[in-house]
């Protein structure tokens, strides 16, 4: 047995392979690499899957979320407010663009944006709020976007983490991820849910303007080629990719499901443990595990338990180890030690256990066997 690994993309591979090397050898055969026809048909497949969005493909997770925020025309100092709880990005975008993150806590079960805190959170200056579906699971969007509602601001998702996942309304209906704000912005990082072979991103939209706008922006500024209304920026994905992309994406609910079984198997064996709290699935989202994240009991020794693990050949990763507001980048006045006690404690006490679409749960069932055997080795007496 060899080390169990967080994500496995090479069994996924292996059973698309045929698909994915004859398409990527279309695209060697025919050398239209950007924006060839690949890249068209996955937008309109990808669009379709989401229930009827547009969807404009872009170079990474990161570039979606600057371009939205540029296509939104915010200007700086406007304030856009956000998880303190999430993958740097989020708030990379915004201080790039010398906008102003407000960062507030999240729900300690759920990980999201925490509507109550957000509307606390909200002053003159602010123009959007920036919920993340973290882990996989859609953050409270109906109480964000009633609250977007009624002081007029944009919502932009960063759904980076949670392809495939479905929003539950109060009346029952659903809404894919990324499709109930303004913009929604996704990552295809190859280790993401819906991944690429390299880098990937795109942004989606019901609004056909929006649309437009967004366009224009990811191309210099231009609609028309080389008339440049506006400074935009270079954010394109290659017809590789689209071939990796298109062929992934008919699995991807068959991924997302196993990932899903595969949570469940951990739930069952995990959930009875004193010194693991596992993850809650909230009644207004279903979840697609990109990460399955253990909260520690706090007396349990986070990197003990991690060293118990890598001696039994179990990969598990810290997501993530530092709140946004001690990183020395994103160091600000207004925040200190104790401003978001509820991200300071997920960030001494979260662990994430391997996931993935070639997860079985007889796999996940020796997991986490495994786990409690190290649980039990570390665990104070
Ligand atoms: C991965 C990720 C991003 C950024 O995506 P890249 O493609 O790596 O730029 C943004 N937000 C979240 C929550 C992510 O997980």
């Amino acid at each position: 047995m060899s080390m169990r690994p967080m994500v496995d993309l090479r069994t996924q591979y292996l059973d698309i392979q045929d698909q994915i090397d004859q398409g990527l050898a279309e695209v060697m055969d025919q050398t239209a690499f950007i924006n060839g026809p690949p890249v068209k048909a996955f937008a309109e497949e990808l669009g379709a899957y989401l229930g009827g969005v547009q969807v404009i493909p872009c170079a990474n997770g990161t570039d979606a979320l600057q371009i939205a925020m540029m296509a939104l025309d915010l200007q700086p100092g406007d304030e856009l407010i956000t998880a303190s709880f999430t993958y740097v990005a989020t708030a990379e975008a915004i201080a790039l663009l010398r906008l102003t993150p407000v960062l507030v806590d999240v729900d300690p079960v759920t990980f999201a944006l925490d509507p109550q805190q957000v509307r606390a959170a909200i002053g003159p200056k602010t123009r959007a709020i920036v919920p993340v579906h973290l882990f996989g699971q859609c953050a409270p969007m109906e109480p964000i976007l009633a609250l977007a509602r009624e002081h007029n601001l944009y919502v932009i998702e960063d759904t980076a983490q949670a392809i495939g996942a479905d929003y539950i309304h109060a009346d029952g209906t659903l809404s894919k991820a990324g499709t109930l704000g303004d913009i929604g912005c996704t990552s295809f990082f190859p280790s993401k849910n819906l991944g690429c072979y390299g880098d990937g991103g795109a942004l989606m939209t019901r609004n056909a303007e929006l649309a437009d706008r967004i366009r224009k922006v990811a191309n210099h500024g231009q609609s028309i080629q080389y008339h440049h209304d506006e400074i935009g920026v270079n954010s394109r994905l290659d017809s590789m990719q689209a071939v990796v992309l298109r062929a992934k994406l008919p699995h991807l609910d068959r991924y997302n499901r196993t990932r899903a079984a595969a949570a469940a198997t951990y739930n069952r064996l995990l959930g009875a443990s004193p010194w693991l709290s596992v993850p809650q699935t909230a009644d207004y989202s279903t979840h697609v595990f990109h990460q399955y994240t253990l909260r520690l009991h706090p007396d349990l020794d986070r990197q003990a338990l991690r060293d118990a693990l890598t001696a039994r050949e179990v990969s598990s990763m810290i997501y993530y180890p530092i709140p946004l507001h001690h990183q020395k980048a994103y160091l600000d006045p207004r925040y200190t030690e104790g401003s978001f006690p509820v991200t300071e404690d997920l960030c001494r006490r979260v662990l994430s256990l391997p996931i993935h679409s070639e997860l079985s749960t007889d796999e996940a069932a020796v997991i986490a066997g495994l786990v409690l055997e190290a649980v039990e080795e570390v665990r104070p007496t």
